[in-house]
């Protein structure tokens, strides 16, 4: 049976029901600016997914174990006199909590470096539709995931990221995001795993005209993922249908719409790719987190399965002699490798009394560490990451 010609009819549906395109909840402040430019970018998306849905079953399993490491460039803007600008640190925890979220699939993230663009232009209100494609001439790196980081965004939202196959006119690139500073700074703000999941090809649960309750239509409406449900647009608050009540801030879904049929609504309120509260938005469902996994395959999107930090940044920390505690070294290159007192088994003495350690992406010593009690001899400490130590295919 040829798969395709199951799926044909499903797609063309899908392709049909891209003319009512949901329009956004009016709630004054845009949550995300994602979007498809053009028809055909929308086509693309499709074709993108039919091949995803043919695919579904080799990439849920084939892909165990195997991890695609992203590099990630942080562009951070700030004011032409300098001042402003997120600081570092808080953009790689934001880089960390990315990786958290990221944990259910196959891709984490790691620091590839930073640079600041000092410019009033870019760092205040930027402006999507005319400052995009001057700013990225001016600032992109190739076969990296580039993230700016601007001040605010003149449309309000928390940012916007790229499909796979969306290009701005005039430019030939589409590796990159812009995310709003407190979108990226803010703890509890989940805005940068949202949109690398639009970066690997997921579209807002929401997207695509009325998705009914009970799922006959939920290849072609919604999001094309059957499992997730219909989604009536979220929004956060009192005014909205998540967290509506005035001193409850609970993640409940509290909206009274109904579906074509009648059917009262019941959308997942934590699924990252919707407009919950943003501190609500903790999960992808099994297939978004199967079709990141393809969009990264050799068989996915040509600007997304060839990403490659080429000109790593090392992050060095020396502690003093004596040092005994627990330490992070390079947290945003987070991986579950853990070094302890216990287990020095990278270790690299370099002289005689200066232990050294090498990994590619994180050290931690655990509670009791003390170098010195390893060797009386060692009296100093330092802690290297090399991100492009791993072998990145
Ligand atoms: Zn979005």
């Amino acid at each position: 049976m040829d798969m395709k010609a199951i799926f044909r009819p499903f797609m063309l549906g899908l392709l049909s029901a891209t003319s009512f395109f949901a329009p956004l909840r009016s709630h004054g402040q845009e949550e995300c600016s994602t979007e498809f430019g053009t028809a055909q970018e929308t086509q693309l998306f499709i074709q993108r997914h039919q091949d995803f849905l043919l695919n579904e079953a080799l990439y849920r399993s084939s892909n165990l174990g195997t991890y695609k490491w992203i590099p990630v460039f942080f562009h951070i803007l700030r004011a032409s006199d300098g001042s402003g600008g997120i600081s570092l640190s808080d953009a790689r925890s934001a880089l960390v909590r990315c990786n958290n979220a990221y944990a259910p699939t196959f891709i984490r993230f790691f620091e590839c470096g930073y640079q600041y663009h000092d410019n009033d232009t870019y760092y205040d209100e930027f402006d999507k539709e005319t400052e995009q494609v001057g700013m990225v001439n001016a600032y992109n790196i190739d076969s990296v995931a580039n993230v700016y980081i601007v001040d605010d965004l003149e449309s309000g939202s928390g940012g916007f990221a790229k499909f796979p196959d969306v290009f701005e006119t005039g430019l030939t690139v589409n590796n990159y995001m812009v995310i709003d500073r407190t979108n990226m700074e803010s703890p509890e703000y989940t805005t940068l795993q949202h949109e690398f999941g639009h970066f690997f090809d997921l579209p807002h649960t929401h997207a695509w005209g009325d998705e009914l309750v009970n799922g006959s239509n939920c290849t072609t409406a919604g999001d094309g993922f059957c499992d997730t449900p219909a989604d009536p647009t979220l929004e956060c608050g009192i005014l909205g249908n998540v967290s509506c009540g005035i001193f409850v801030d609970d993640c409940d879904y509290c909206g009274s719409d109904t579906d074509a049929n009648g059917d009262l609504y019941a959308p997942s309120t934590t699924n990252i790719m919707s407009y919950s509260c943003k501190e609500c938005r903790t999960n992808w469902s099994p297939l978004q987190a199967t079709k990141m996994n393809f969009t990264v395959s050799p068989d996915g999107a040509a600007t997304r399965n060839h990403l490659n930090c080429t000109n790593c940044s090392t992050s060095l920390a020396t502690l003093p002699p004596g040092f005994t505690g627990a330490y992070i070294l390079g947290e945003h290159y987070h991986h579950n490798e853990i070094v302890s007192s216990a287990d020095l088994t990278n270790a690299t003495i370099v002289t005689s009394d200066i232990l050294t350690l090498i990994a590619t992406d994180r050290i931690r010593l655990l509670p009791g560490f003390d170098f010195s009690a390893n060797d009386p001899d060692l009296h100093r400490f330092r802690g290297i990451i090399d991100p492009c130590g791993f072998d990145n295919p």
